[in-house]
């Protein structure tokens, strides 16, 4: 597609659950759409090979077929899709643009929902097993782990929040951290059961798998003594980072780098707006960030129509 040949009225960025339910409102309310996406269509959700939570779906659904299908809604509305990296935006003024690595683009009205990423632990074989033994997410994943044992790794908030979470329904949960004490709040780490096997300065080093996590390697951290643990599942909560560095300096982020948007999706920017994991809020999944795409689409249109 050549670059500026169309004003859109909504470009949407990001193919994630937030990102093509707003382009199914956007395009039923018979706005001009499009959804610029980097990589996979259903965003993190397509990690997964299941997801459990999402209504409707007594027998659960696999991450990239609800991606899928999330597209197919958008497209039957008449949305459109460009595969691209967006490498910069200017949000200002009537019309905004997008610049990726497949030429420029432009509309009347922009919705963010860049989400986030996870921070991974960077070892060996850890994408393989991403869905096969090794998660990011115990809200998600927990219940895939009833009566098993499980490694959780960090020492924050989320960290004690997936130990808390997993010793409910898991036979035994370990929690490694690379310091000598936790970083989450006193309210926190007390919430954490006794159960709860602690594992102060380790780091783990290696997943032990035949496709399927079967076991980690911990070292020590001061004398690099190693040990095996042998485990169903390792969740992995050592941080999440939004996907905001485009738009640093043309919106504010807070102090971890969210988009401080409220439930509107509204940016201090008229015309732009944000929805998805990308805003401050307190539960990120897919039904959220659907919900935010239903409503920024809404309310792009209703700015739309005042604009014109
Ligand atoms: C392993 C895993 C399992 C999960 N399981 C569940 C579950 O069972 N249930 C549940 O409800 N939630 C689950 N979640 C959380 C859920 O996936 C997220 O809350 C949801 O996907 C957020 O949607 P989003 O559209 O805001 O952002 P995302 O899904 O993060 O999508 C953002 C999209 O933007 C694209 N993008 C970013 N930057 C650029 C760029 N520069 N150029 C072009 N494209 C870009 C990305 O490629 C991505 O596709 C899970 C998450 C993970 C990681």
């Amino acid at each position: 597609m050549s670059a500026m040949s169309k004003v859109y009225d909504v470009l949407i960025l990001g193919g994630g659950p937030a990102g093509y339910t707003a382009a199914m409102y956007a395009a039923r309310a018979g706005l001009s759409t499009a959804v610029i996406e980097r990589l996979n269509v259903g965003g993190q959700m397509a990690l997964t090979d299941q997801i459990d939570n999402y209504p409707g779906m007594p027998e659960g659904i696999d991450g990239f077929t609800l991606g899928q299908a999330m597209k197919e809604g958008a497209d039957r509305a008449g949305a459109e899709s460009i595969f691209a990296e967006i490498t910069a935006v200017e949000l200002q003024g009537e019309i905004k643009t997008v610049h990726t690595d497949e030429g420029s683009f432009t509309a009347g009205a922009l919705i963010l929902a860049t989400g986030t990423h996870h921070s991974h632990l960077g070892i060996e074989d850890e994408e393989l097993l991403t869905g096969r033994g090794v998660h990011y997410c115990a809200t998600c994943d927990a219940m895939f782990y009833r009566n098993k044992t499980v490694v959780v790794v960090g020492g924050g908030n989320s960290a004690v929040a997936a130990a808390r979470v997993l010793s409910r329904l898991s036979k035994k949960v370990i929690l490694v951290h690379r310091r000598d004490s936790l970083r989450a709040g006193k309210a926190e780490q007390a919430s954490v059961p006794e159960t709860v096997e602690l594992r102060m300065n380790s780091r783990v080093t290696k997943l032990i798998h035949e496709g399927k996590l079967q076991a980690v390697m911990i070292a020590d951290v001061n004398s690099g003594a190693e040990e095996r643990i042998d485990c169903d599942g390792l969740f992995v909560s050592i941080g999440q980072s939004p996907n905001t560095q485009l738009f640093a300096g043309q919106l504010h982020l807070d102090e971890k780098g969210y988009l401080p948007v409220g439930e509107d999706t509204h940016t201090e920017i008229p015309g732009v707006f944000a929805a998805g994991d990308l805003r401050s809020k307190p539960l990120r999944q897919v039904i959220t960030a659907a919900a935010d795409g239903a409503t920024a689409a809404h309310e792009a249109e209703l700015y739309l129509s005042q604009s014109k």
